[in-house]
C-alpha cells in the first residue's frame, strides 16, 4: 500500500481556525445500526469523529456541540430514533459525559447549551424536523445560532444540500473535519491519479455508473468491468450472455464507450469465465464456464478471470474500485470479488481507493479494508464526486 498524494481542493480545515473559548458545532456522521433493544450494533461511526471531536476539545473550545441524523424519520419524531443510544455510546468512548437533549433547535435547546457544564453536547434527531431536508434557512439559522464555528465531518451527506450540511455554512465561519478532508484528497487521487491507473467497476447496473465511467474514463490506463454490468457488455461485443442480467436498453452505450476505448487507447477487460448457476437460489447448480449459453446466470467471475484482472492490477499506481464483482454479499458467490480485494491489500506499489457503499462493505467483510489506501465512508457521496459533481456541502466550504 502506498499513501496518497496529490490534493485538488484545499479547503479551509479545523486546523486553520482559532478554536480558543469558541462554541464549535459539528456535523458528524453518527447514523449507526441499531439492535433490536435500540443499542449501537456498530460503533465505527462515532470513533471515526474522534479526531475531529478531540482535537476541538485539545485546542481550547469552550464547547463541542455534535449533530446528525440517525435513520429515516421522515419530519416526525420517532421515539426509537432518539440520540440517546448514541450520546451512550459517544460518552464511552470519549470517556467524559455527554449533554443530550431532546431537541436541535429551538429556545429551550439554546438556554440548555449556555447552562450545561459539561463541554460534548449533542442535539437530537436533525431529521425529526422536515426543514432539515429541505435545507431550510431559517432552520440552518437556529443551529447556526448555538455555536460560533461549523466544522462539517458527516462525508455520507455531503452531496445533500441539507440544512445542517451545507445551508449553515452561511451564517458561521466554515471548515471540515478531518474525516471530510482526507475523503475529499484521497477521492481526489482517483481523479488527478498517478498513472498507470486502473479502474475496476463492478456491481449492478452500468446505468448507475455510467457517469462515474464517463468522468473517469480519460483518466484511466485500464477500465476492468466485472459484475452485472460487464453483461451488458460481453452483449455489445456480440458474445453470449445467457440468462445473465443484461440492461437492453444500455447495450448500444456499452458499445460506444467500447469503441472509445479503443480509439483513445484504453484498455478494456471484461470476464473470460464465470460462476454461473440455473436460479440466484439455488447455489447447488453453481458452476464455471467460458461461455454463457441458454439458463446460465453468472454470478460471479470464474477463476481464469480471477487472474486476468490480477494480472493487470500488478503493474498500476492507482487503482480505483468501485462496484463488487459478483453478488458478494452471498457466500455461494463472493469468491471472485473476495480474491480481488485481497490481491488489492497486498499490491505493495499502488495507491488504492475503494469508492460506494457496497464495494465498501466488500472491503470490510473480506477483513481488507485497513490496509488499503482510503475506503470511503460515504456510498452516494463518493460516487457523486467520482463522477466529478460539486458535492454542495464541500462547496459551502471556503478554500484556504
Ligand atoms: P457500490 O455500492 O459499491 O457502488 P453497486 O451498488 O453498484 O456497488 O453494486 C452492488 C451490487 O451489485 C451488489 O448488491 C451485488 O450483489 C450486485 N452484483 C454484483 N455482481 C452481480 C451479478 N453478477 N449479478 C447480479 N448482481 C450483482
Ligand atoms: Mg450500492
Amino acid at each position: 500500500m502506498v499513501g496518497l498524494a496529490g490534493v485538488v481542493m484545499n479547503k479551509k480545515t479545523i486546523k486553520d481556525l482559532d478554536l480558543v473559548d469558541k462554541k464549535v458545532i459539528v456535523r458528524v456522521d453518527f447514523n449507526v445500526p441499531l439492535d433490536d433493544s435500540g443499542s449501537v450494533n456498530d460503533e465505527a461511526r462515532i470513533k471515526a469523529a474522534m479526531p475531529t471531536i478531540q482535537y476541538i476539545l485539545n485546542h481550547g473550545a469552550s464547547k463541542v456541540i455534535l449533530m446528525s441524523h440517525l435513520g429515516r424519520p421522515k419530519g416526525v419524531v420517532v421515539d426509537s430514533l432518539r440520540m440517546d443510544p448514541v450520546a451512550k455510546e459517544l460518552a464511552r468512548l470519549l470517556g467524559r459525559e455527554v449533554e443530550k437533549l431532546d431537541d436541535c433547535v429551538g429556545k429551550k435547546v439554546k438556554d440548555a447549551v449556555e447552562a450545561s457544564d459539561k463541554r460534548v453536547i449533542l442535539l437530537e434527531n436533525l431529521r425529526f424536523h422536515p426543514q432539515e431536508t429541505k435545507g431550510d434557512e431559517a432552520f440552518a439559522r437556529e443551529l447556526a445560532s448555538l455555536a460560533d464555528i461549523f466544522v462539517n465531518d458527516a462525508f455520507g451527506t455531503a452531496h445533500r444540500a441539507h440544512a445542517s450540511t451545507t445551508i449553515i455554512a452561511k451564517f458561521l465561519p466554515a471548515c471540515l473535519g478531518f474525516l471530510v478532508d482526507k475523503e475529499i484528497k484521497s477521492l481526489s487521487c482517483a481523479l488527478t491519479p498517478e498513472k498507470p491507473y486502473v479502474v475496476i467497476l463492478g456491481g449492478a447496473k452500468v446505468s448507475d455508473k455510467i457517469t462515474v465511467i464517463s468522468n473517469l474514463m480519460e483518466r484511466a490506463n485500464t477500465l476492468i468491468i466485472g459484475g452485472a454490468m460487464a453483461y451488458t457488455f460481453l452483449r455489445a461485443k456480440g458474445e453470449g450472455t445467457g440468462s445473465s442480467r443484461v440492461e437492453e436498453d444500455k447495450v448500444s452505450l456499452a458499445k460506444e464507450i467500447l469503441e472509445k476505448a479503443n480509439c483513445l487507447g484504453i484498455k478494456i477487460l471484461l470476464p473470460v469465465d464465470h460462476l454461473v448457476v440455473s436460479a440466484i437460489d439455488k447455489p447447488e447448480t453453481k458452476r464455471f464456464t467460458e461461455k454463457l449459453i441458454g439458463g446460465d446466470i453468472a454470478v460471479d467471475i470464474g477463476p481464469k478471470t480471477v487472474n486476468y484482472f490480477k494480472q493487470e492490477l500488478e503493474g498500476a499506481k492507482t487503482v480505483l474500485w468501485n462496484g463488487p464483482l459478483g453478488i458478494f454479499e452471498n457466500p455461494h458467490y463472493c469468491e471472485g470479488t473476495k480474491e480481488i480485494a485481497s490481491m488489492l491489500a497486498d499490491l505493495e506499489s499502488a495507491t488504492v481507493i475503494v469508492g460506494g457503499g457496497d464495494s465498501a462493505a466488500a472491503a470490510k467483510e473480506f477483513g481488507v479494508a485497513g490496509k488499503l489506501a482510503h475506503v470511503s465512508t460515504g456510498g452516494g457521496a463518493s460516487l457523486e464526486f467520482l463522477e466529478g459533481k460539486t458535492l454542495p456541502a464541500i462547496a459551502a466550504v471556503p478554500n484556504k
